[in-house]
């Protein structure tokens, strides 16, 4: 079964997978090998450019990626990366391989890194493998940013999260867990401490439109919701979702699994919604119900419950009786907190870095959700090993210098 999966792979010229996966896997070479069923050639292939692929290859949006743009794909069924990839992954855990085959010496230089998402995770085992000594900062209790605390369960099978970040952590990274950037451990100290900074903090505060009742109890931000982990009893009650992401989607299935009756309301039409059709069409299922064209204008309390005013394309206002209102309309950084790094943040309050991920401090550098990248796991894996490199390349213009 999997040989005949692994078999349908082309090995085109072009290989337009390749383009368009964040990461730059080579794709037809991890198939090929893993298709002779040497998984161990096949898994290192992939660690060449990647360390999550047991997490990629389940959660990447690979329809609208890789799968989305193979060659196969125009005359039929493209080949099924993403399951491949996720095998090889699983393989790799199972057989214990080690993440990188050749690992420099240490180099006697030290690099701190904030933030242990996918981004940070990323440039940590990355500087680690070419010989720094490596340090990450975390906020909270575990690794994983947005794939423990922002991906549902149901969606991602934890105890391969956990194997995997096993994997990275074995590299001998050290990590600092409720260390806090701004609260109990600050930019400037890093600095000092170590050769380079790498800040990878995300970005997780969930937008709250500034309208009437926004502040009531039971009315929540999904990504803070679900970095939360708070699970609430939604028994019998009336749950409204506002948004047509994959985080709205999420949040909408979070809220089902607690219990609650679910509607999800979009200001666009069903066409404009950013979320994956295969999301959607899951959230269907289980009986999620969907306003299109509508959208949200306030929010009073009556008692124990609210009202929320919607009003849709055409004018109509209406009231719908509920009792939680979450927003999934977007996420942005913490600007309090990069607000008080001192660095230069464009508009948004994101941090600002040149085309090497430096930021306005010099040795200080940047990347993942934190700049603004794309966001998915691929794309800030990516983004972790190219600050990764380019931390390298800036360390090793003072090699027999003092810095
Ligand atoms: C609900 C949800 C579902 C998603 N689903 C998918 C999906 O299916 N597929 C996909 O590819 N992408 C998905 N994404 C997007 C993806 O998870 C993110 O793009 C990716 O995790 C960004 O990585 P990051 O490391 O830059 O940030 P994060 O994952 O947010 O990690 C930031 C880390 O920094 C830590 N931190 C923050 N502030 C501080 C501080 N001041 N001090 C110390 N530590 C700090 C945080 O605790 C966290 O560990 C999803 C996002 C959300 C919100
Ligand atoms: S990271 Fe995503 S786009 Fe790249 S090969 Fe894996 S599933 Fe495809």
């Amino acid at each position: 079964m999997f040989r005949k999966k692994a078999d349908y792979c082309l090995n085109c010229v072009t290989k337009p997978c390749v383009k368009v996966c964040p990461l730059r896997n080579d794709i037809p070479l991890f198939i090929k090998y893993s298709n002779e069923g040497d998984f161990l050639k096949a898994f290192n292939v992939l660690s060449e450019t990647t360390i999550l692929p047991a997490i990629c290859g389940r959660i990447c949006p690979f329809s609208r990626l890789c799968e989305g743009n193979c060659v196969r794909k125009l005359k039929g069924e493209p080949v099924q990366i993403g399951y491949i990839e996720a095998v090889i992954g699983d393989k790799a855990i199972k057989k214990n391989y080690p993440l990188f085959r050749k690992m420099n010496d240490f180099n006697g230089k030290s690099v701190a890194v904030v933030g242990a998402g996918p981004t940070g995770l990323s440039c940590a085992s990355f500087l680690r493998k070419l010989g720094y000594s490596v340090t990450i900062y975390e906020k909270h209790n575990y690794v994983g940013g947005l794939i423990s605390h922002g991906i549902p369960d149901f969606r991602l099978d934890k105890e391969i999260c956990e194997k995997s970040f096993e994997k990275i952590i074995n590299l001998g990274i050290n990590i600092k867990y409720n260390a806090f950037l701004g609260k109990n451990i600050f930019l400037k100290d890093l600095r000092k401490k170590y050769d380079a900074v790498f800040l990878s903090l995300g970005a997780n505060v969930s937008k709250i439109p500034s309208i009437k009742g926004k502040n009531l109890k039971n009315v929540y931000g999904a990504n803070a919701f679900l970095e939360s982990k708070v699970k609430l009893d939604l028994k019998g009650k009336n749950v409204i979702i506002i948004g047509g992401s994959d985080t709205a989607m999420d949040m909408a299935r979070v809220a089902k699994r607690c219990g609650g009756n679910v509607l999800v309301i979009y200001r666009g039409s069903s066409k404009d919604m950013k979320a994956l059709k295969s999301e959607v069409s899951l959230a269907k299922k289980e009986e999620i119900s969907f306003m299109f064209r509508t959208n949200i204008k306030q929010i009073i309390s009556n008692g124990n419950n609210y009202n929320a005013y919607l009003y849709n394309d055409s004018g109509y206002n209406f009231i719908y009786p509920c009792d939680y209102v979450f927003f999934a309309i977007g996420s942005k950084v913490d600007e309090k907190v990069n607000k008080m790094l001192g660095l230069k943040l464009d508009m948004n309050g994101y941090i600002k870095v040149d085309k090497k991920n430096m930021t306005s401090i010099n040795g200080v550098f940047a990347g993942g959700d934190v700049i603004n990248e794309k966001h998915t796991v691929a794309h800030a894996l990516a983004s972790g090993r190219k600050a990764a490199y380019n931390i390298d390349e800036y360390l090793k213009q003072f090699d027999n210098k003092s810095i």
